[in-house]
């Protein structure tokens, strides 16, 4: 009998969980009210936006006035990076952005876009072999700093899984009155996102890679820092993100948020463990086998590789028919056969890239599973590398 699906791709988003489920139906079926109006059933919804808001605040330590309700992890990386670079620069004339090689494309991409189409000058920082950047290469970059108008670094890698040292990062921005923009998506529910102890000035959340609904995240932006909205046409969220408000959605990521917190030490402990069998499983079962990313500073549900010799489609395929939901790491490489820029930036070689594997745990994950995996993988290897995969 084949097994349940084993499901290990928790990286490029997860399930929802029952209790957030039951939220957010019962928000649909009973909170439709627009928060904005003067009547009852718009009281009733601002109260559970305001109730939702003041969760997410007290999880980040942040204020509420500092939470935008955003569609998600995409568009808060759109609106931070856009938003404050262009109304920072036109308050100071800071003109420079850096950010990092590794980035997600929702923050590489606007980076480009900003320096093309809108004239900034871009810094990118490399990373070493394990996808770290040096804070001293940081600091080299941000000189004096009264040129730049923000600094954007992910907490962490979803492709290789790498955790950034955001809170040295964090009191270099501030020492030079540079604000500082993190993508924590993949960081969600996994590190403590204090943004105080991290010293960011912005953060990016989406509900969906923490067991939350798809379509919603949320920006954190520290009170006093320079935005222009992405969103014109009303005064929600502040006037910072017009539309009205999806609060079936934002309810729902409130649970999940408020869960994933509830369990994070003790799961992050259950998974991690997990992870290092995988680990160890793998690196002494298959020949020519190499850990991408940190053995240490990674994500406690990540594990990622390359395989030699192996192409990952065909890899991917043999695993899903053998009941395993496992990745190459990036989504935008999957089919192209060149390289992610993120192996590009670890300086992998383009063939070993080519056999690129990501493993990212979750809640339901057990060792059987793991097991399972740790056995078949080394077969599914010798088949493919046999051309009769
Ligand atoms: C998933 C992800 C995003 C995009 O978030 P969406 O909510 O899917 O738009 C951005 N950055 C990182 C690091 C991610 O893992």
């Amino acid at each position: 009998m084949p097994p349940a699906v084993i499901y290990l791709d928790h990286a490029a988003t997860t399930p929802i969980r029952s209790e957030v489920l039951e939220v957010v139906n019962m928000h649909l079926a009973e909170s439709f009210g627009n928060p904005s109006s003067i009547h009852r059933a718009g009281r009733r919804a601002s109260v559970v936006l305001h109730s939702a808001r003041q969760t997410l605040a007290t999880l980040l330590n942040a204020r509420p006035g500092e939470i935008i309700f955003t569609s998600g992890g995409t568009e808060s990386d759109n609106a931070a990076l856009y938003g404050i670079a262009l109304a920072r620069r036109a308050a100071t004339g800071a003109n420079r952005l850096i950010t990092t090689a590794i980035e997600h494309k929702a923050v590489l991409e606007c980076a480009e876009a900003l320096r093309d189409r809108f004239g900034f000058l871009l810094t990118i920082l490399p990373v070493d072999a394990r996808g770290l950047v040096h804070v001293e290469e940081a600091a080299q970059a941000l000189g004096d700093g009264r040129d730049v108008a923000l600094v954007s670094v992910m907490a962490a890698n979803n492709e290789i899984g790498t955790i950034q040292p955001l809170a040295a990062i964090g009191a270099l921005c501030r020492a030079h009155h540079v604000p500082f923009h993190t993508d924590a998506v993949q960081a969600g529910g996994k590190l403590a996102l204090d943004v105080n102890a991290l010293q960011v000035d912005a953060l990016s959340l989406g509900a969906h890679k923490f067991y939350g609904p798809k379509g919603v995240g949320v920006l954190y932006l520290r009170t006093g820092t320079p935005f222009w909205p992405l969103l014109l046409g009303g005064s929600q969220e502040g006037g910072r993100r017009a539309g009205t408000e999806n609060i079936p959605l934002i309810a729902g990521m409130a649970k999940a948020f408020e869960l994933a917190e509830a369990e994070r030490v003790e799961e992050g402990m259950r998974q991690r463990a997990l992870r290092d069998q995988l680990i160890g499983g793998l690196l002494e079962a298959i020949d020519g086998i190499h850990l991408t990313g940190d053995p240490e500073l990674r994500l406690d549900n990540h594990a990622s590789f390359l395989i030699e010799d192996a192409d990952a489609e065909g890899m991917l395929i043999a695993l899903d028919l053998a009941g395993v939901a496992a990745s190459s790491g990036s989504a935008c490489a999957s089919g192209s056969h060149r390289p992610s820029h993120v192996l590009t930036a670890i300086g992998a070689p383009p063939p070993q890239a080519a056999g690129a594997l990501r493993f990212s745990l979750g809640r339901s994950t057990t060792a059987a599973e793991i097991e399972f995996v740790v056995t078949r993988l080394p077969e599914i290897v010798r088949r493919v590398r046999g051309g009769v995969g």
